[in-house]
């Protein structure tokens, strides 16, 4: 593979499982230096450093809950002295608490925007302020910096029993195109990527059995569930030079979720 980002620092959170593995492995195969954010288990994240280094990226990993200022702080902090500085963010840490809107807890309401509204808040505005501050880097005429929200096609379809999300996902639209907007004369570039249905632990129930996949392929006209690597691999676009003149975009990466395949056979 071409290695498109060698030389730049990418800090993926949410980077032990599912889609966020799939950006690190495919932003260090390209390149990258990578600091795997986690919340949870240690092991899993060190898993994928091990992977990282294992060709040839500088990796490490960083314990914070998105969600905490002071350890979204720290986790920044902790990163740019290891590497200097940071080029890339990958807003990728998310979850779902899913219930019926008439009984759901402000608990599941507020734990939800709190990971994936807040989260991507206070990791994007460090970046913001650490590319800010670092200013162009000499040997780099493009962007100065690149952030990368992990949304859903659910910032577009709305999604019953999962409201909370489906509110998240709407916002981090906003969010996404506000950053755009306000730091593009400051060459920083902003965009989104919005997974339809993507085979993680996150949502292991619309794939587990061959029922509910099969169920599942009624919504999805390329009949196959996506792969973190297929994200992974918009995620090295969107963080490279490739994409120079892209911001304040939402890529769908659906197998064409978002042309609602229900109406395939007309009226
Ligand atoms: P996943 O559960 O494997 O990944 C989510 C990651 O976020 C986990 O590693 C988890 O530990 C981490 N995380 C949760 N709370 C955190 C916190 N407070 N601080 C730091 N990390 C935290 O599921 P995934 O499918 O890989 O989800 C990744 C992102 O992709 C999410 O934002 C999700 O909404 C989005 N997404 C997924 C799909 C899909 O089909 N899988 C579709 C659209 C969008």
């Amino acid at each position: 593979a071409d290695k498109k980002l060698v030389g730049q620092t990418a800090l993926v959170t949410g980077g032990s499982s599912g889609i966020g593995m799939g950006v690190a492995l495919a932003l260090g195969k390209a390149g990258a230096n990578v600091i795997v954010n986690y919340s949870s288990s240690a092991a899993a994240a060190n898993e994928v450093v091990e992977q990282l280094k294992s060709f040839g990226s500088k990796a490490i990993a960083i314990k914070a809950d998105v969600s905490k200022e002071d350890q979204v702080h720290n986790m920044f902090q902790e990163a740019i002295s290891t590497f200097g500085t940071i080029d890339i963010l990958v807003n990728n840490a998310g979850m779902q608490k899913d219930a019926k809107f008439d009984e759901m807890t402000l608990q599941q309401w507020q734990s939800v925007i709190d990971v994936n509204l807040t989260g991507q808040f206070l990791c994007a505005r460090e970046a913001v302020r650490e590319f800010l501050k670092r200013g162009m880097v000499p040997e780099r005429s493009k962007a100065l910096g690149k952030i990368i929200c992990m949304s859903s096609v659910h910032e577009l379809i709305p999604w019953g029993g999962h409201a909370n999300y489906a509110a998240s996902k709407g916002a981090i639209k906003m969010l996404m195109q506000t950053l755009a907007q306000e730091y593009g004369d400051r060459k920083i570039r902003v965009n989104s990527i919005s997974p339809g249905a993507i085979q993680t632990p996150i949502n292991k129930e619309a794939w587990e059995t061959p029922k509910a996949l099969d169920d599942l392929m009624s919504l999805i006209p390329y009949n196959r569930i996506g792969q973190p690597e297929d994200v992974g691999n918009l995620a090295v676009f969107l963080a490279s030079d490739d994409s120079d003149y892209i911001t304040g975009a939402s890529i769908f990466i659906d197998g064409g979720m978002t042309v609602f395949e229900g109406f395939s056979k007309g009226g």
